[in-house]
């Protein structure tokens, strides 16, 4: 077993590569065993790319407001305490609202496939029927 202390004394990086917008992640437990868990910070309109998970991810939502959108047209928005599960294989992105930030724990496992960015039309469309009722 291991306890890492903190957010394991790296210092915070900016994602560039596959993300869109300004996006901040702590290492919260270093990788092992296939097992990533990072702290996101998402400005407003930040967001991933579309990407998918080889074994499956967990989104603990700490802070403020997002989406989490799936490649066949499900979705839904994301709000403090809400926890989502993306299995294996599902094409999806996640990140902020146009007029919030979102903070999200990120536990993934197993590699994650990366493609290609999350165009303004595709991020329009997601949030143009505004955040769900619940
Ligand atoms: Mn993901």
């Amino acid at each position: 077993m291991r306890i890492a202390k903190g957010r394991a004394g790296k210092p915070s990086e900016r994602r560039t590569d596959t993300f869109s917008g300004g996006v901040l992640a702590d290492a919260v437990l270093p990788p092992a065993d296939g097992i990533v868990v990072n702290t996101v910070v998402f400005e407003p309109g930040g967001r991933t790319y579309w990407h998918k998970h080889e074994v499956a991810q967990v989104l603990f939502v700490t802070t403020g407001e997002g989406r989490l959108q799936s490649a066949d047209g499900t979705g839904g928005t994301l709000r403090p305490g809400d926890v989502a599960h993306i299995p294996a294989g599902e094409v999806h992105w996640h990140g902020a609202a146009p007029g919030s930030l979102l903070v999200h724990v990120a536990v993934s496992v197993g590699k994650t496939e990366w493609m290609h960015e999350v165009s303004d039309e595709e991020y329009a469309e997601a949030f143009a029927d505004g955040p769900d009722a619940d």
